[in-house]
């Protein structure tokens, strides 16, 4: 390529580049705007270094400034910085050449794809200023440098063709200029500009003022302010205001934000106005380097959408919402952002899937969850336990998910207790020792079992609740996690703690007879139990393991969608001969109609106080106790 006239052309290349600019990288090109706009932060920020290096002096660097500038009439878009600015060589070296080298490495490796997936690729392969011809058929540059050198105008067609020449720009730093074509007249709008700026800048850490063509002169003249205020009336514009926060708050150390702070900051980038439950900031020193704050949100209901959302940042500039591949799968729920500026501006997601930096990225955020769990429920415990009924699926499934979470944060899940209150499971444990060692009597269903429960209660032993989906699979984990506790639901034995000091005698076959016929089920177990509580007469238990398989059956067939299959769990009907109705039945050895009915009443309200009677035992229920009524009254 010749250099010498000053005028060139970046020929035979030119003709495969900017077709493939504007075709593959079409269904992204808002993000030429990000592009130049980072170059022009770039450009600041280099010179800001030199200063504080004292390689420059005589600069001030509290002006620094990039603006934004639509003008509609002559259909450009133009940035404008004050920054390092660019000598003659640096315009060929670094706009002509290099740039060049990119886009033919981008060629070589997309040559013959299609343009899915590909508009994340710009600035990997130094394409970012070319991204401008997306949207624009001529662009001019107009550039000083901080370096005594003459300035420098460029202009580019979208064919590839550019001059160059000396101009008479004073201020230092650059203007782009961009002549918007056809295929970029939807950003000859302010709106759509200034979307864009708050989507990919609103962090930047120089100050972006946005001049959308108003020319207000702050006072009010119609047509010419989209400024909300009346005629004449003296009013600060939107364009005298950066768009931008130029510190934002993942920058700032974890002891000076407060909590004020995160909420206020949570509420302005996800717009939600709900309080997020708990926030978790982190600032990865080298050789991770990466900064961000996550919280957990806040929803309505267990089933209110979970995803979540994480937004990318490389050096405050936003890259990508949702990449999967930075945050674990299991707490994809969080919202937050992340600032990581060891990560290319853009990458392909196979990079980032096989990336050991992006896996370390995901390790330390799943410390950092785990570690502010343990902390909240060592330091500040009442809030733990008001935010714990939202956090706990999620904390539970990553401990499912994850080991080490389990490890670094498993001691920290609670266990709600049925009656109010929350333990840890060692906690419970220590509570239990002397009643019912390593065993963590639970209820699946406070409402269902609330027989059970209360009788566990009146003999002064907690029940953890543990009513949710991901409960049964946590059960299992923490019994192998935990060698020797065992979790049992209420209704599966009757602990030694409910019953009295007496031996029982075993129930006679007249008796098991009886009650096999009552209940219609040949399998029925039948044992007489001592029950401390007299008010109960019978109580029906299922055992832990038998009824687990089922559930599991039944969660298999909910997820393969199969059809309900009938439960084949085992039952055993305690007759509690503390109880002196049950006693007088189970002394006898001939039963008559009567008995029959009180054995089907006693089986139909044990059952009820275990689960739902299916359509056909509730008919009979129903028709029995209608008879006992009958008999009642005829008296
Ligand atoms: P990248 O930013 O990935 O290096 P670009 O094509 O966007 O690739 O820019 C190429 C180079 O041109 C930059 O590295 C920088 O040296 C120079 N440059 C671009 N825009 C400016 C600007 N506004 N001020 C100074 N230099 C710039």
């Amino acid at each position: 390529m010749s250099t010498e006239n000053k005028k060139g052309g970046i020929s035979v290349e030119a003709e495969h580049i900017f077709p493939i600019i504007k075709k593959w990288l079409y269904s992204d090109k808002e993000i030429f705007l990000r592009e130049i706009v980072s170059n022009a932060v770039d450009a600041e920020t280099k010179l800001k270094r030199l200063v504080s290096l004292g390689e420059v002096r005589d600069i001030s660097t509290s002006d620094l400034a990039v603006t934004v500038a639509l003008d509609k009439e002559l259909g450009t878009v133009t940035v404008t910085d004050n920054g390092i600015g660019m000598t003659a060589e640096e315009v060929e070296k670094y706009i002509c050449s290099i740039a060049l080298s990119g886009a033919l490495d981008f060629i070589k490796e997309y040559e013959g794809e299609g343009s899915d997936g590909k508009s994340g690729i710009i600035g990997h392969f130094g394409l970012g200023f070319y991204s401008a011809f997306m949207v624009a058929d001529k662009v001019e540059v107009f550039t000083k440098s901080y370096k005594d050198a003459p300035a420098v105008y460029w202009v580019c067609d979208s064919a590839g063709s550019y001059e160059m020449s000396e101009c008479d720009r004073e201020e230092r730093g650059t203007e782009i200029v961009m002549h918007i074509g056809d295929e970029g007249k939807e950003y000859l709008d302010a709106n759509a500009l200034r979307g864009i700026l708050e989507k990919y800048c609103s962090f930047l850490p120089v100050p972006v003022y946005f001049k959308g063509g108003c020319d207000c002169d702050h006072h009010h003249e119609e047509g010419k302010c989209d400024c909300d205020h009346d005629h004449g009336e003296e009013h600060e514009c939107e364009c005298e205001k950066p768009i931008n926060d130029v510190s934002p708050l993942w920058q700032k150390s974890a002891s000076e934000c407060t909590d004020e702070e995160y909420t206020a900051f949570y509420r302005k980038v996800f717009s939600d106005w709900r309080e997020p439950l708990l926030t978790v900031h982190i600032n990865a020193d080298y050789p991770l380097n990466f900064k961000g704050i996550l919280y957990f949100p806040r929803r309505e209901s267990e089933f209110e959408n979970t995803e979540g959302q994480i937004k990318l940042y490389y050096n405050q500039m936003f890259v990508a919402d949702n990449i999967r591949e930075v945050i674990p799968e299991h707490l994809l729920m969080l919202r937050g952002v992340l600032d990581c500026p060891e990560l290319p501006l853009n990458v392909s997601r196979s990079y980032l899937q096989n990336n050991t930096y992006v896996k370390k990225i995901a390790a330390h955020i799943t410390k950092k969850v785990a570690d502010k769990l343990v902390s909240m429920k060592e330091n500040q415990r009442e809030k733990y336990e008001s935010i714990w009924q939202d956090v706990k699926t999620f904390a539970e499934y990553s401990c499912m998910c994850d080991p080490k979470f389990f490890d670094r944060a498993g001691d920290a899940m609670l266990l709600p207790i049925c009656g109010g209150g929350f333990k840890t499971l060692d906690e419970y444990l220590e509570a239990a020792k002397e009643k019912h060692e390593n065993t963590v009597y639970y209820a699946g269903d406070e409402q269902v079992q609330a027989q059970y429960v209360s009788m566990y209660r009146k003999q002064g032993i907690e029940v953890a609740l543990l009513d949710r989906f991901v409960d049964t699979q946590f059960i299992q984990l923490l019994e192998n996690k935990k060698s020797g506790v065992k979790f049992v639901r209420v209704d599966a034995d009757v602990a030694g703690a409910l019953k009295g000091e007496s031996e029982n005698a075993a129930a006679s076959e007249a008796l098991i007879s009886l009650f096999k016929e009552a209940s219609g089920k040949e399998k029925l177990n039948l044992k007489l139990e001592n029950l401390l509580d007299s008010t109960i007469p019978a109580i029906l238990n299922i055992s832990e393991e038998s009824r687990r398989m089922d559930d599991m059956m039944k969660m298999y067939a909910t997820i393969n969608g199969g059809e309900e299959r009938p439960s084949f769990t085992e039952e055993t009907l305690c007759i509690n001969i503390n109880n002196p109705m049950a006693a007088a039945l189970a002394a006898k050895t001939e039963f008559d109609e009567g008995d029959k009915l009180v054995a089907r009443q006693l089986y139909g309200l044990s059952a009820l106080s275990q689960r739902r009677l299916d359509a056909k035992e509730l008919e009979a229920f129903l028709a029995d106790s209608y008879a006992l009524l009958n008999r009642i009254t005829e008296k």
